[in-house]
């Protein structure tokens, strides 16, 4: 009989499954408080159950879904964890340190199949969605390999994979995640990011409550299908519209994602189409200079260009960061996982 993984289940089907297995319902909620709040790693720990459910728990499921291959260290305190799922196949999650917090950035696929032509996850292509516990487990397992556990506050969807192509998986996974009773992180501090899957994001925000940021890019359909080729399915219009009726609650705003490339999107004209696009919109857009990819012919802009691309925006009164990126040196940085084992591990 194959073990099931219990952080697959949410907290009703916890109950559900307790009760299949001869137990009373509230065992179901005991065993899910070790196991997402607590972070056991054997069902010994589980000290108010009974010697004979904690042996019962041995026979029929399982705590650990990934193993922890190897992390490497930035020299800006950035962490990538690579992390080897039941099946062989590895996933990366990156801890990236802010002034008063960490921010983790969990992967949701192995691969993806959107093809981004500025990713290195896109160029391996899709090898398959993670269950909601292997998506869970990147957040426990980092938690746990922290000295201060309680600065991990943020955590983002913009790891490896389009999140919102395993929608079931994600959706389970961010519940569990955000519950009172589960892992308990505040939903104003998770954030889930899309390249802009359009019957999606318009159905997000009844399953879930968290944050919203679409990975745009391109202010124009010629340039952002030539980027992202999800663009030629479900072009600007399409996604802006699904945008601006996304409900957000008070003084929240829809983050969009820019990156900047040299001669691509970079120019005047681009910035001056992206404040019409995003114009009556609560967005806040987040400006990244491309990470540089070995062998792509991408290359990024300046940062006096990037400055010059950013003045525009604020001018024109939108909120415009420059997302300076972390984890360069170890290939932790946006657009840069592939989930191998490659030289950055060696
Ligand atoms: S940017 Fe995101 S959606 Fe696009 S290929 Fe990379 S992982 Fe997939």
């Amino acid at each position: 009989m194959s073990l099931i993984d219990l952080k697959d289940l949410s907290a009703a089907e916890m109950e559900k499954w307790a009760v299949k297995n001869g137990m009373e319902a509230y065992r179901g909620r005991q065993i899910r408080h070790w196991i997402l709040t607590r972070f056991v790693e054997s069902f010994d720990e589980m000290g108010n159950l009974p010697k004979t459910l904690r042996s019962l728990l041995k026979e029929r499921a399982r705590l650990c879904a990934l193993r922890e291959l190897k992390t490497i260290r930035s020299e800006d305190g950035t962490r990538k964890y690579l992390y080897q799922l039941q099946d062989g196949h590895s996933i990366e999650t990156v801890l990236i340190p802010e002034r008063d917090h960490l921010t983790l950035c969990v992967s949701s696929q192995v691969g993806c199949a959107m093809g981004c032509i500025f990713c290195a996850t896109g160029k391996q292509g899709f090898i398959r969605n993670l269950k909601p516990g292997e998506i869970i487990e990147q957040v426990i397992r980092t938690k746990q390999s922290l000295e201060f556990p309680d600065r991990l506050k943020n955590i983002v969807l913009m790891g490896m994979g389009e999140p919102l192509a395993n929608y079931d998986a994600v959706i389970k996974a961010l519940r569990n995640i955000i519950d009172p009773d589960g892992m308990n992180f505040s939903h104003r501090k998770v954030t889930l990011s899309t390249c802009g899957l359009v019957p999606e994001i318009k159905k997000l925000a009844n399953d879930v409550t968290v944050n919203l940021a679409v990975s745009l890019n391109g202010a124009d359909n010629e340039i952002r299908s030539r980027l992202m080729p999800i663009n030629r399915k479900y072009p600007l219009e399409a996604l802006i519209e699904a945008c601006r009726s996304f409900p957000l609650p008070n003084r929240r705003m829809i983050t969009f994602e820019y990156i900047l490339i040299k001669n691509e999107n970079d120019r005047d004209r681009d910035a001056h189409n992206l404040c019409r696009l995003l114009s009556g919109l609560r967005a806040k857009i987040n400006l990244i200079q491309l990470n540089v990819e070995p062998e792509s012919p991408l290359s990024p802009p300046s940062m006096e260009q990037v400055l010059h691309f950013q003045k525009i925006l604020t001018d024109r009164h939108f909120t415009a960061i420059i997302r300076k990126s972390k984890g360069r040196d170890i290939l932790a940085a946006c657009g840069q996982l592939r989930g191998t084992s490659g030289s950055e591990f060696s």
